[in-house]
């Protein structure tokens, strides 16, 4: 099904190595040889190396394509997902949580089973076969028919940060951008026709808001409409990409008009984002589907009490959390910003007899829920420390001396240590 091969994203750094290889090809030996090593070879900036020296996460044989989250990493995938999950309550949607295995006649009913089975992990259990999830949509679709529903209950917006596996084959695992176990900030929308214009508003302000204004990120957005084999009746489809058009009008922001470019089940807008360093990115996706309702035979109930298709609309910002941490680290180098920094706060006491208050201003702001860290046995020279802690790219560097405890404040440097004259901090205002 389309829906599954856009779901499988285009592996960047993949296409990259094997352009590499196919370029390296025609060479001489030895220049290719040269040529891959430097092509290859992982910048300062490649997500793995940052993973690998600032110890956020590592890989193993034993589970290949699955991520170990150290505390480190596990900080800042955590905090992804609390911002996600934060702005979940001011925008109505509600976390719901799904099963991981499910009896695989759920993506027959779903229609995945027939084109993405050979990408799912199996296994029997009492004489029947079962998978684990690959995407969180049948699920979804499940809840919503548990329960009636009538037209003022629409929209209905779930979201679902549950586990999801996909077999990958183990040549195209390339550090967090293709894995087999990974997480999204996934959502369905389930909604009327005629609210279909509002919600994709919604989702478009949604997606502003923290590629541009947290992120940082410039991206370009493309509607994609009706193919020339497709799904439902024309006329639902020109309503629906009558109201997706003037959704992307209304937000202010350019796009383009890939006709016949949709999906077979339902019209959808593509979001391409640039990072810091230029380079394009496919992370979230907006997507209105028709089929998924029609197979799971969902309804609400009209003004008139009569039966009704919802629409579906699958929604992501992050996408995969795995994914958008790789492309954060690249186009940061590293140097995360302060919510997301596992490492924001480094305190550096320049002589042992102010050890007990540089301890007590540690307990202090870790108490505060602030990620801070003192050495109490360093014997480094006070300028190594400094240096040593701005290479680990803490965010501030917060040295205390005689001075600093008898005023109870901190001396505070940026990690380009640069020393910040009116930020000597009365502790007890952190
Ligand atoms: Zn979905």
């Amino acid at each position: 099904m389309g829906q599954l091969k856009e779901a499988i994203e285009e592996d960047p750094s993949q296409t990259t190595s094997n352009l590499a290889n196919r370029k390296a090809s025609n060479m001489t030996s030895r220049a290719s040889q040269t040529y891959l090593h430097v092509w290859n070879k992982p910048s300062a900036s490649d997500h793995r190396r940052v993973g690998c020296d600032q110890q956020l996460f590592f890989f193993h044989p034993l589970s290949p394509g699955s991520v170990f989250w150290y505390p480190k990493g596990a900080h800042i995938y955590n905090k992804l997902i609390d911002f996600i999950r934060n702005e979940y309550r001011k925008r109505g949607y509600k976390e719901v949580i799904t099963p991981n295995m499910c009896n695989c006649k759920l993506w027959q009913t779903s229609g995945h089973w027939e084109h993405y089975c050979d990408h799912m992990f199996k296994f029997k259990l009492d004489n029947e076969q079962f998978g684990l999830k690959p995407m969180n949509c049948p699920g979804h679709c499940l809840m919503y028919s548990h329960e009636p529903h009538t037209y003022n209950q629409l929209p209905i917006r779930i979201a679902d940060f549950g586990v999801l596996h996909r077999n990958e084959m183990s040549g195209s695992l390339t550090g967090l951008t293709r894995v087999r176990r990974f997480q999204q900030d996934d959502a369905h929308i389930f909604c009327r026709k005629d609210q279909i214009g509002d919600e994709i508003r919604g989702c478009l302000e949604f997606l502003t808001y923290c590629y541009e204004v947290v992120f940082g990120f410039t991206f370009k957005l493309n509607l994609a409409t009706r193919p020339e084999k497709f799904l439902g009746e024309i006329s639902a489809w020109n309503e629906a990409e009558a109201a997706l058009n003037v959704a992307l009008d209304d937000c202010g922001k350019p796009w383009e008009l890939k006709e016949g470019d949709g999906a077979f089940y339902g019209p959808k807008i593509d979001i391409t984002i640039k990072d810091s360093l230029g380079r394009n990115h496919q992370c979230a996706t907006i997507q209105l589907d028709f089929q998924l309702p029609q197979r799971f035979d969902l309804s609400y109930f009209d003004e008139n009490g009569e039966k009704q298709r919802p629409v579906i609309i699958h929604r992501a910002i992050l996408g995969s959390v795995e994914r958008m941490i790789a492309i954060l680290a690249e186009s940061c180098g590293g140097k995360w910003p302060f919510w997301l920094s596992p490492r924001q706060a480094k305190i550096i006491a320049i002589h042992e007899s102010v050890n007990p208050y540089a301890r007590e201003v540690k307990n202090s702001l870790y108490g505060k829920g602030f990620e801070v860290e003192f050495d109490e046995c360093c014997s480094d020279t006070l300028a190594k420390q400094i240096r040593k802690a701005a290479q680990a790219q803490f965010n501030f560097i917060l040295v205390v001396g005689p001075k600093e405890m008898r005023n109870g404040t901190v001396n505070v440097r940026t990690r380009e240590n640069e020393v910040i004259p009116s930020a000597i901090y009365p502790i007890c205002h952190l």
